[in-house]
């Protein structure tokens, strides 16, 4: 409707406004042409003299050079869209057409525009989408790469990129977390493996489908060969350990048993379990030869201390008989000093083993300044008799930090294996006058006992013995000595109990020399 009024307003502009009947042909739309007085100086659909002076169009086109109304039209009888524009002070165009047909154009040229719209939007957005999608799809698959690459998340995004940046740093936080976490969990299992690797307990570990899931060391040293394998059976070199395996894995019930390797000599204690709610079986093998071996030796020694009593006492309970029937003083004295000298043997073990007890139960060193010189003068003066009968000759050296002889020292077993010592080097001597040398040395870490006589020596295959318990070099030499083979083991437990080592230097022709060194 404008451009039909452009249209007219050119047409004035060109000819005046004369020649009315020509505007039929440049517009087809109705055009009426109003004057100031409201009188209709050209209507191109009527013939109407009516005055449109009061139309609403007309009156605010004089006023504000435009208007527009829809209206029945009264000249026509049909709704009309009016669009009134005013030419100059006189004159004012109007532009009619019909309502129903504008509508129907408006709502055609509605329609167009909105399914334009809608496809366009439909395309912005599939690409909007698109383009975003592999925005996001890129910049989660960076995040992806560095939360798989466990690495600790560096400063990925800008602060600009405002939609990521929250999630990212949610992201990295959690990362480095997890990071931490890992971290700390690394350092616990690196500290449990240490010390599952250092127990002295072999482990295995397997699963329902008989792999070795995990195994410690001593296990790995121990049992398994260096075949590669996964299945327990493939791995455990001792059939024995096999059987019990798989005797777990058919029951399911948890196994204590002992177990004697037959190709290493030692005993176990085997545990198996099976762990239901983890689906695993657990075994422990913990190696108790020694503890085999100290019971064997309990028992040996027990039925030794009765075997070794049961003689003298034998000995004791015939001469008695004897001395009843006797009537011989002389025979009666001589029985009398056979069953004195059984009495003192049975002392003397029982002493000896007391003392062996003693030092046994009492594992822990009662260490205390004591004076070397004090200790030795004790040993010597409870063997006076005995070094006097014997003609026994003592050298003594004595060499200490300090002057005045203090050394710490655990006096009583120092004491025990001084005693024992010197005892041997009389009992094992028949020389006229044994000579024994005695020499107590001091250095900053060690004290150290030398006994050194000119006895009978002893060979090379008794020595590998001599410190067994009861054990004593053919009796045939020995029998008169009185021993108990227990003096030694007495003098091994002590030092052993010092952490100390012993030296033993002897032949047939020199005699013994046996070299104690324990740590202060
Ligand atoms: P015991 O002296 O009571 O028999 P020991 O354990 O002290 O027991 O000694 C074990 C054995 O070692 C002795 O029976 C003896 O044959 C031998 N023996 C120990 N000391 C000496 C020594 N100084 N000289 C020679 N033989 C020794």
């Amino acid at each position: 409707m404008e451009n039909s009024s452009d249209v007219v307003e050119s047409f004035f502009n060109l000819n005046g406004v004369n020649n009315l009947e020509k505007l039929k042909t440049i517009s087809k739309n109705r055009i009426t042409i109003i004057d100031k007085s409201g009188y209709v100086k050209y209507d191109s659909a009527s013939d109407t003299k009516e005055s449109h002076k009061f139309r609403q169009e007309v009156l605010e086109a004089f006023k504000y050079s435009e208007g527009f109304s829809v209206r029945e039209s009264s000249t026509l009888n049909e709704k009309l869209i009016y669009y009134s524009r005013r030419y100059n002070e006189n004159y004012v165009i109007r532009v009619a057409d019909s309502y129903e047909v504008l509508e129907q154009s408006i709502r055609t040229q509605l329609l167009i525009k909105i399914i334009t719209y809608i496809i366009l939007n439909i395309f912005l957005f599939i690409a909007y989408k698109l383009i975003l999608r592999k925005y996001f799809f890129d910049k989660l698959t960076n995040m992806r790469k560095v939360v798989e690459s466990g690495k600790k998340a560096k400063e990925l995004y800008l602060e600009e990129d405002k939609d990521l940046v929250e999630f990212w740093h949610v992201i990295k936080d959690w990362q480095n977390n997890n990071i931490r976490n890992i971290e700390k969990l690394k350092e616990e299992k690196s500290k449990l493996n240490q010390i599952f690797s250092v127990i002295d307990i072999s482990i295995l570990v397997i699963d329902e489908k008989e792999k070795i899931i995990s195994s410690n060391r001593s296990f790995e040293i121990n049992f398994f060969n260096d075949i590669h394998g996964e299945k327990y059976y493939e791995k455990i070199k001792y059939l024995k350990i096999n059987r019990l395996v798989k005797e777990l894995l058919l029951e399911k019930e948890p196994i204590t048993r002992e177990l004697h390797i037959q190709e290493t000599g030692k005993t176990y204690l085997t545990k198996g379990r099976y762990d239901e709610s983890k689906g695993f079986y657990i075994l422990s093998l913990k190696d108790i030869t020694m503890s085999k071996e100290r019971e064997k030796i309990e028992k040996r020694f027990i039925s030794n201390v009765s075997h070794e009593l049961k003689t003298p006492l034998t000995n004791i309970k015939g001469y008695l008989i004897a001395l009843e029937e006797e009537n011989d003083p002389m025979m009666k004295k001589s029985f009398l000093d056979i069953v004195n000298n059984n009495i003192l043997k049975m002392e003397n073990i029982i002493m000896d083993f007391l003392n062996l007890q003693k030092v046994e139960s009492q594992k822990a060193l009662n260490i205390y300044p004591c004076s070397v010189h004090e200790i030795l003068d004790e040993v010597i003066s409870d063997m006076e008799n005995i070094i006097k009968d014997k003609n026994v000759k003592i050298n003594k050296k004595i060499d200490t930090l300090e002057e005045d002889g203090f050394v710490n020292l655990d006096k009583e077993k120092i004491k025990i294996v001084i005693k024992n010592l010197i005892e041997n080097s009389i009992n094992y001597n028949d020389k006229e006058i044994p000579i024994i040398d005695i020499s107590l040395e001091e250095s900053n870490k060690h004290f150290t006992i030398i006994v050194k006589d000119n006895g009978i020596g002893i060979s090379d295959k008794d020595k590998t013995h001599i410190f067994d318990r009861f054990y004593r070099v053919d009796k045939a030499r020995t029998s008169n000595k009185g021993g108990t083979g227990l003096g030694l083991s007495i003098i091994k437990e002590i030092t052993d109990i010092y952490a100390g080592k012993i030296d033993l230097i002897s032949n047939e022709t020199d005699g013994t020399e046996i070299k104690i060194r324990v740590l202060k």
